[in-house]
């Protein structure tokens, strides 16, 4: 799925995965930031365009903040870029913060954004 990004960076490809873990959330982090660097990752300023960029974006219904983590992600609920494929694999998953499912987050974002 490919968007335009509203402040005119290059296109980027989307993507959502789910799955099922032992692992602690912030061992996931972990291994999401380690393949980052290994795949070469870089930003030169802060919300430069990216080679790559992996987040968590829930895990499971647990609410959390770390001082390297906060699940669910803090703005995933303002990004149809997000809420659009994790809708296509995922759309009952709930929000623990808000409730709604990520099918009722990305047709309310989706209502409120001007059209594409
Ligand atoms: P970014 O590369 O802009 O996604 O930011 C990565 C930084 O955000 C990392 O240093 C993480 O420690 C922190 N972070 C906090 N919450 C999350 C999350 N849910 N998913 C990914 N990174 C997170």
């Amino acid at each position: 799925m490919l968007f335009r990004s509203p402040d005119a960076q290059p296109r980027f490809l989307n993507a959502a995965a789910v799955g099922d873990t032992d692992a602690s959330a912030e061992d996931v982090l972990a291994v999401l930031m380690a393949i980052e660097r290994e795949r070469g990752r870089t930003r030169s300023f802060q919300n430069a365009a990216r080679t790559l960029d992996l987040d968590v974006i829930l895990y499971g219904e647990r609410v959390m903040t770390t001082p390297v983590l906060t699940v669910p992600h803090p703005r995933f609920r303002d990004r149809l870029f997000v809420l659009e494929p994790l809708a296509e694999i995922a759309a009952d998953l709930v929000d623990p913060v808000t409730g709604s499912t990520v099918e009722a987050l990305r047709r309310a974002l989706r209502a409120s954004s001007p059209a594409r």
